[in-house]
């Protein structure tokens, strides 16, 4: 589903079908964020394809956070594609977040990352996008934020009228709520989050982050 200009979402429908919003940017250098399960990963190629997009066109994929319902399909992808996700995550990652793809029966991902993501600017393509650190729902959680769209893709630290789980391993409550605190400074115009509905418009986003940060902070 093609939300702007070179940005589409496959959104999460239903647990038979998808786990995550998987989003696709769309460029020189074709990205996609958060690819999902590996068993579901035929819900984002099926959907990038009614949108006229080749998922084998792909070139980078980047995890927001390294839990298996975003970043399980990651290992299917070809060898060239160059694969990134937090630094903080990843060293997360090579210890106690092993725990959650034991827990859920899932392969931990094998192959390299390209390269890791610390806070600052992400040139995909041409785009110029801000990573920013946002740990709580896991210690190396990260958004990105585009401020030329005023589009900010939240992960599972910020939902629609809700925030991300902190009771798996490495959660952190103080963390998470300093994180939404830190995001709500942001002007946004579209928030794209892992999971749930799509939320467009300032005033409405405005609206989500009081209501969230009133109701679990
Ligand atoms: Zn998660």
């Amino acid at each position: 589903m093609k939300l702007i200009d070179d940005i589409y979402v496959y959104p999460w429908t239903s647990y038979e079908a998808n786990n995550c919003n998987a989003l696709f940017i769309d460029g020189p250098t074709p990205a996609l964020i958060d690819p999902g399960h590996l068993n579901f990963l035929g819900h984002v190629s099926n959907g990038m394809a009614g949108d006229g997009r080749d998922i084998r066109n792909v070139k980078l994929i980047i995890g927001t956070h390294g839990h298996p319902d975003h970043i399980e399909a990651i290992d299917s992808f070809d060898d060239s594609v160059m694969r990134a996700i937090g630094k903080a995550e990843f060293d997360y990652m090579s210890g106690g977040g092993r725990e959650l793809f034991m827990m859920t029966g899932c392969e931990m991902p094998r192959k390299p990352f390209s390269f890791l993501l610390k806070e600052g600017m992400l040139n995909i393509g041409e785009k110029r996008l801000q990573v920013l650190d946002t740990p709580g729902h896991s210690p190396g959680s990260l958004c990105l934020y585009w401020e030329e769209k005023k589009l900010l893709i939240s992960g599972d630290t910020l939902f629609y009228m809700g925030v991300g789980r902190t009771d798996l391993p490495g959660g952190n409550m103080q963390a998470l709520a300093q994180s939404i605190k830190k995001l709500s400074a942001l002007d946004i115009e579209y928030l794209i989050p892992g999971h749930g509905d799509i939320v467009k418009g300032s005033d409405t986003i405005k609206k989500n982050f009081k209501v969230v940060i009133d109701e679990f902070f």
